[in-house]
């Protein structure tokens, strides 16, 4: 998949991520539908990888915490001061009802944002740092199958224990 670091691919997998789909190929989810949400996490987490290009979407434990505290903290912190600020400045609220004006929306964006903000993690990520098998430049991530590649060749016979044992000890 040939990538191209400049402004329109920027847009566009900006573009995929808010509709939550795959930041590579653009076509397949990121995360099950509405109607085969079973559970909360369900909801939240991303599938494992795109069925049509077979991008891994959690390339290892940990992966989203990113999207969680730069994207999704960095957005709501914006959206709390916007809404201090404005409140604070148009009208004479008392202080406890500033803090619910403020810290109840900020809940709930943060909350309804989650899905975004991990499709937004991860095409930046595809973004500055494309991981293309092909190229030997992945970082050691494995890309899931797809239905479009070719059979895996059979598998090797495992080598026998012992061979390699004394190499790397010292
Ligand atoms: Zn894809």
């Amino acid at each position: 998949m040939p990538h191209k670091r400049n402004p329109s691919t920027a847009i566009k997998y900006l573009f995929r991520a808010l509709l939550l789909r795959c930041p590579a190929c653009g076509t397949k989810p990121l995360f099950h539908r509405w109607y085969q949400v079973r559970s909360l996490s369900n909801w939240f987490s991303p599938l494992d990888g795109c069925p049509r290009c077979g991008y891994p979407y959690e390339r290892e434990p940990g992966y989203f915490l990113m999207a969680i505290w730069a994207v999704n903290y960095t957005f709501s912190a914006i959206l709390g001061l916007v809404l201090y600020g404005s409140l604070e400045w148009f009208f004479d609220l008392p202080v406890w009802t500033l803090m619910a004006g403020v810290l109840g929306p900020v809940l709930l964006f943060s909350v309804g944002f989650a899905r975004q903000s991990k499709a937004i993690w991860l095409a930046t990520d595809l973004f500055f740092d494309p991981h293309d098998p092909k190229s030997g430049d992945d970082d050691g991530d494995q890309r899931l199958p797809s239905p479009n590649d070719a059979a895996p060749p059979a598998a090797q016979a495992p080598e026998p224990a012992g061979i390699h044992a004394g190499a790397t000890e010292k």
